[in-house]
């Protein structure tokens, strides 16, 4: 069964830790959208940072690993569970590169 939106939001939430604000949108092809933003930091144009992935599990998952980077780069001394998976992350980001590195 899946989870219905808020259920995930909600989860998303607790993992992603209380520096962060999540939500998730239903986009055109009735995919989830996730967005994480940052309550502390700006982007260009006074604009909350935030990480926006589509996609179920693939949108959670890339949203959150942008997150991870984001809070270890400008919030050290933040705690938050979704550190927990920051090898993960690291990993995954290897990975992505490994794989463009091999499409030249
Ligand atoms: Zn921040």
């Amino acid at each position: 069964m899946v989870a219905s939106r808020s259920a995930r939001e909600r989860k998303a939430a607790i993992e992603a830790g209380p520096l962060a604000k999540v939500k998730i949108d239903v986009g055109a092809d009735q995919q989830f959208v996730y967005k994480v933003s940052c309550t502390v930091c700006t982007a260009k144009g006074d604009r909350p940072w935030s990480a926006y992935r589509p996609g179920d599990d693939n949108g959670f998952m890339a949203a959150m690993d942008r997150w991870i980077f984001h809070l270890k780069e400008k919030h050290p001394d933040a705690e938050a569970p979704c550190l927990a998976y920051l090898p993960a992350a690291q990993q995954r980001l290897h990975e992505r590169r490994a794989a463009l590195d091999a499409r030249g």
